[in-house]
């Protein structure tokens, strides 16, 4: 569907339209965890493996120590014991490795199983959704999960776990181990700390707020830069391209500022922050404060030195756990797309589905609603006989297009029926009903893939004589044999097609398709007569023998077919032939007039 651009730049939704960060986090957070179930156990193992390994890690502390204080020992050296405190070293470290390395191993396992298995589900879902909830905004949400939420998701899956584990079990046993050797020396090692932990909760101050606003400004830029690229033509055409230009750049300032005013204060307090613990001012608070313990006789030099070893550490840790939370919202944001994508209401299938007993078309009494407020549709209430042409004319909004994909069950009627042959489209399984009704709509799809593949796309198995039979009739042929790489060159690549010979490539589709029942919404923008004309003979071949329902936008394309339903703000407003429709002197004749 394409949209006209009015205005060089909408407004974005108000914000309060939005639920609340908190009840997003709350939803985000419980998305996560039923997204993450399957592979629980598993990192739970994990998360035991890596914390073994960061116990492993505190034996070289321990040993560094007790061999200094064998090397500072008065009288000879115990070589012996120097070997097995250096052989502890080595096995700390090694061990270390190994446990970290197999517990990453199983959260990486469990990530790829894992993201096999919401990619499955993915698949399995979009395939059942209605066609209608295709749109161009689902697309590009359904690109968004399958690629960065999925992604984001590895990140947690993958790694948090197991390196959050570590960076919180390495300074808690090593604290321990100071409590343990004189309690004074775990105070000094953690002195520095809460200097940062004031300064950090400042900085995550109204963080979802921040957050939010932020959400808010990357939308409107956003919308700013499709609208730019997406309206230039018709911005340029009318001669308001520095209008837009302007209204783009006002988005990109205040973005900018926006950002500063979060970035900036958070930059300031991090920088003070984090100078409470570089390396530098740790060591000298710890050596001084070591220096003193040592003068009071509290520790001996060589546990100074292990204090001062374990306060090194603890930075990495709130590090970690600064961007362990991060990554954790990251996630969960992620995780909520994706759940609420798994969430989309499938097409209800029937349990006993029925066959269609031949190819007539009965809408009866049909009502239609997008959002269950407004009606689209109502009353809808007429009937097309096998093998005949039926033609929907109506002012633009008049609901032609939704009426049309009501039939291949694009949408499901709010009240009322479609019937085919005598069966209510609901009750036919869905694989049924696109063997009967096939549909050429408005917006061509040709996907990347060949140009003779796209033709075939509904029967795989066809010949290419079939296929090249097909574009014949379809008034393409000549301009495909014209292409590069012929009916090889592929959409997108080297078959570069204009709107109309997209539309004539998916007639031909249609055509080798060979439903008896076809949806036609014909298409309007396409100004060169050539193309016009080639459209109306490949419509016309397509139309012989079947029952039709198009959408005309040029009442003269239509004065042949055997019903014109008059359409009017969603009723029916008139039908009949085109010479009773005019001697009736209503609507149709009105709009025959003022199109001629
Ligand atoms: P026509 O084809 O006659 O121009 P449509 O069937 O496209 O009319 O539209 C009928 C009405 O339904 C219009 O008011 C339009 O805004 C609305 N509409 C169309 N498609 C959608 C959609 N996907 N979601 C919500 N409303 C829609
Ligand atoms: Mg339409």
């Amino acid at each position: 569907m394409s949209t006209a651009v009015a205005e060089p730049l909408a407004e974005a939704p108000p914000a309060d339209a939005e639920p609340s960060a908190k009840e997003l986090a709350k939803a985000s957070s419980s998305a996560l965890a039923r997204l993450r179930a399957p592979v629980m156990g598993r990192t739970r193992i994990a998360i035991v493996l890596a914390a073994l390994g960061a116990l492993a890690a505190l034996v070289p502390f321990v040993a560094l120590a007790r061999l200094a204080e064998l090397l500072l020992a008065p009288g000879p050296v115990d070589r012996g014991e120097v070997v097995t405190v250096v052989w502890l070293v080595v096995a700390g470290l090694g061990a270390r490795g190994l446990l970290s390395g197999v517990a990453l191993a199983i959260t990486h396992l469990a990530d790829t199983s894992l993201q096999a298995h919401l990619r499955r589900r993915m698949i399995d879902r979009l395939g059942r959704v209605p066609l209608g909830w295709f749109s161009d905004t689902s697309s590009g949400m359904v690109r968004k999960s399958a690629q960065d939420d999925v992604d984001d998701l590895h990140h947690l899956v993958a790694h948090h776990s197991v390196e959050l584990t570590g960076a919180v079990v390495l300074p808690i046993g090593g604290l321990a181990y100071l409590v343990w050797l004189d309690w004074r020396l775990a105070l000094l090692a953690i002195a520095t700390l809460p200097v940062y932990g004031a300064a950090y909760a400042i900085m995550m101050r109204g963080y979802q707020d921040r957050i939010a606003h932020m959400n808010v400004a990357f939308g409107r830029i956003s919308a700013a830069v499709a609208e730019f690229v997406g309206g230039i033509a018709v911005v340029k055409a009318f001669g308001r391209a520095r209008r837009a230009h302007e209204a783009y750049r006002r988005t990109a300032a205040e973005f900018g500022e926006t950002y500063a005013g979060w970035v900036g204060p958070m930059l300031r307090l991090s920088s003070l922050s984090s100078m409470a613990l570089v390396g530098p001012v740790i060591a000298v608070v710890n050596l001084a404060g070591g220096i003193w313990f040592v003068a009071e006789g509290w520790v001996t030099p060589v546990e100074a030195m292990t204090g001062l070893l374990v306060a090194l550490i603890l930075p990495s840790t709130i590090t970690a756990l600064g961007f362990g939370a991060q990554s954790r919202r990251t996630a969960a944001a992620a995780a909520l797309r994706v759940q609420t994508l798994l969430d989309t209401p499938p097409l209800p299938v029937a349990s006993e589905p029925r066959v269609p007993d031949g190819h007539r078309v009965e809408f009866s009494d049909v009502r239609f609603s997008y959002d269950g407020r407004s009606d689209v549709l109502r009353d809808v209430t007429f009937a097309m006989e096998p093998g005949t042409v039926t033609a929907l004319v109506g002012p633009s909004g008049s609901g032609k297009s939704t009426l049309a994909t009501l039939l291949p069950r694009f949408h499901d009627v709010t009240a009322g029926a479609i019937r085919l042959g005598g069966v209510d489209v609901r009750d036919v399984a869905p694989e049924e009903l696109y063997r009967h009704v096939g549909f050429v709509l408005q917006d061509v799809q040709l996907l990347r893939m060949s140009v003779l593949d796209n033709i075939r796309l509904g029967r795989p198995d066809t010949s290419d004589a079939a296929v090249h039979a097909a574009a014949r009739a379809a008034q393409i042929d000549a301009r495909i044999r014209a292409l590069p790489r012929g009916y090889d060159s592929v959409v997108g690549e080297d078959a570069v097609l204009s709107g109309g010979e997209a539309q004539r490539v998916s007639i031909a589709r249609a055509l080798l398709a060979d439903t008896p029942v076809l949806v036609l919404d014909e298409a309007t923008a396409f100004a060169d007569p050539e193309s016009e004309a080639a459209i109306q003979d490949a419509l016309s071949e397509l139309a012989s023998g079947r029952t039709l329902l198009v959408i005309a936008h040029r009442l003269s394309t239509i004065t042949g077919a055997d019903t014109i339903v008059v359409l009017d703000d969603g009723r029916v407003a008139e039908s009949g032939t085109h010479e009773r429709l005019l001697a009736a002197g209503g609507r149709y004749a009105r709009m025959w007039e003022a199109a001629r």
